[in-house]
């Protein structure tokens, strides 16, 4: 489905089978001599099918048209391989870059199974296979020949002038696009209206939360009457959508806080206690995607928490556990 959202802008929405996020908005922006396509859906024949069909609409092709990817999600960049021609320029982060280039796949299976035991999510019984991860299935084709983008960049096109906006925390180098002039925003998965963005700790050593947070701040200060977002729907209210967002992450810290209460748990234990805004009663009817997304979240809080020194953290049978100082 393809929407004029602003002269020579136009959001087609991809859809994302089976996912409860259930499309991503791709944005196409018309220019003089080259045209810019604003991330892309799954690596899956229904993405691909959608995008064939919204370029054929707009009468476009990719030839005289380039890429931005706001973040390595595999529901924003899974067809950049499919899309990208010999002509097309695709711009990217550096830290997000270096992901889907293969840079760090080798390692991915060792991440990703050390937050699985880590959290407590293999004592709690899940099964360790990635292939069950859609971000994992949809994922692009290793892909090299990314245009590193940084804070401060510009990307011209049309009567558009976008500012890269460093804004890390969903992912690593998480980018969103600004028109100051216009007072434009393309949030990606940075802002998002109904659903709060993923925020997951896969790793120790990083505060994501607090990047986030800190990414939040950043735009707030910013004049912004449109917002574009990676899912669902156009906001306009852009600071009071993010201190909904900041009061969400407040509460979590504090119903964590309130958990923990004179315990020592871990990720598994606490997000099993938390509140979600899903339908299942018990913890053992999360379907396994569900329970690495409540653990992320958890454990992204926990450690939060632990950085601003309000936990304690040790490791117990290469669990980590956290108490209240
Ligand atoms: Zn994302």
């Amino acid at each position: 489905m393809i929407e004029q959202v602003l002269p020579d802008i136009f959001k087609i929405e991809v859809p994302l089978p089976k996912n409860p996020l259930r499309a991503t908005n791709s944005y196409f922006i018309r220019g003089n001599e080259r045209n810019l396509l604003v991330d892309t859906g799954f690596n899956c024949e229904e993405s691909r099918d959608a995008m064939v069909s919204a370029f054929q609409e707009l009468n476009v092709s990719m030839e005289n048209t380039d890429l931005f990817i706001t973040h390595l999600h595999s529901d924003h960049a899974g067809l950049l391989s499919f899309l990208t021609t010999p002509q097309t320029t695709v711009w990217m982060s550096e830290p997000d870059g270096y992901v889907v280039g293969g840079g760090q796949l080798s390692s991915h299976w060792q991440i990703f199974s050390g937050f699985l035991v880590g959290s407590g999510l293999i004592a709690d019984g899940i099964e360790n296979t990635i292939e069950r991860h859609p971000g994992y299935r949809y994922a692009p084709e290793i892909f090299g020949d990314f245009t590193n983008v940084q804070e401060g960049d510009e990307i011209k096109v049309g009567s558009y002038r976008f500012q890269c906006l460093e804004t890390k925390g969903h992912t690593p180098g998480h980018i969103c696009l600004y028109d100051q002039d216009k007072k434009l925003l393309l949030s990606g998965d940075h802002i998002l209206g109904k659903i709060t963005p993923n925020i997951t700790l896969w790793q120790l050593g990083e505060d994501v939360l607090g990047d986030y947070l800190r990414s939040l701040d950043r735009i707030a200060s910013l004049d912004v009457n449109l917002v574009l977002p990676g899912h669902r729907y156009i906001l306009n209210d852009c600071r009071g959508r993010i201190q909904e967002l900041k009061n969400h992450h407040k509460a979590r810290l504090e119903n964590v806080l309130d958990i923990l209460g004179d315990q020592s748990l871990n990720g598994v234990e606490v997000a099993q206690q938390m509140k979600w805004d899903l339908s299942f009663k018990d913890w053992r009817d999360f379907p396994w995607g569900q329970k690495l997304f409540a653990v992320g979240e958890a454990m992204s809080h926990l450690y939060h928490l632990f950085q601003l020194g309000v936990l304690q953290l040790h490791c117990d049978n290469d669990i980590y556990y956290f108490t209240k100082r």
